[in-house]
């Protein structure tokens, strides 16, 4: 359970401080799949990186299971963020000159796990349907093709969370609707989920869905809610 508590994100800009982010309270339950909509701009991507322990607060806590994680010591943040979250981008970020495998290996290597990398990887690559084209270059894959690397990267190392920003905002629709499909695969098979998305249609797949506007939630609704 991830329990954000009054999180702040200050930016100094001329004589004005500006917020990305104002206060905002959220609780993720396990197992959950929220979506993050709202304009650009609204803080959608600095609440996700904040989740991910790529960006920190100004003020406030995000409290994983009980434990504040700015709080860590920063090997304690590292392992938290190799181990315990996967991450896929709207500009996928593979590594170009690196096979398919190689970067789907990644994390395992950062995370220090030595063993049996190459099951882990291999059927990270099924998953998403790759398995083909492991010994391929990424930078020779398709904008699709290396989403779905990306995901598989994602999960080698048997994250709880995918923390997702515009995961379909490069794509087109029916490799939207791929990766969409991976994510609910996902989701049922017991990930927790946050996609942070301004398509309407991607949203209404979550299950969950938290709009974001001038850094602040301003809408949580669930799908059985949504019907009717
Ligand atoms: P979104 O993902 O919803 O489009 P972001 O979280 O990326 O929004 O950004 C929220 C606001 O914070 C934007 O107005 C953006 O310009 C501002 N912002 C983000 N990063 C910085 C930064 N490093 N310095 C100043 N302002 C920033
Ligand atoms: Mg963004």
């Amino acid at each position: 359970m991830i329990s954000i508590r009054q999180l702040s994100k200050k930016y100094i800009s001329g004589k004005q401080d500006f917020y990305a982010l104002d206060g905002v309270d959220l609780e993720i339950a396990d197992g959950d799949f929220v979506a993050i909509t709202g304009k650009s701009g609204s803080g959608k991507s600095t609440l996700l990186n904040i989740l991910g322990t790529l960006d920190v607060p100004s003020s406030g806590s995000v409290l994983v299971d009980g434990t504040d994680l700015f709080q860590q010591s920063s090997k304690q943040i590292a392992s938290y963020r190799n181990k315990t979250v996967g991450f896929v981008f709207q500009a996928f970020y593979l590594e170009p000159s690196f096979t398919v495998f190689e970067n789907v290996e990644l994390p395992l290597i950062l995370a220090g796990k030595v063993g049996d990398n190459a099951s882990r990887v291999n059927s990270a690559l099924e998953l998403v349907g790759l398995s083909r084209k492991s010994r391929d270059k990424a930078r020779t894959l398709s904008g699709g093709e290396q989403q779905r690397v990306a995901i598989a990267r994602a999960i080698v190392n048997d994250p709880k969370y995918i923390l997702a920003d515009e995961p379909c905002g490069n794509l087109d629709s029916a490799n939207s609707e791929n990766i969409m499909n991976l994510l609910c695969q996902l989701h049922d098979s017991g990930k927790t989920i946050v996609m942070v998305t301004h398509d309407a249609e991607d949203a209404a797949r979550a299950r969950r869905i938290v709009t974001m506007s001038d850094g602040k939630i301003v809408g949580d609704v669930c799908a059985d809610e949504k019907v009717g």
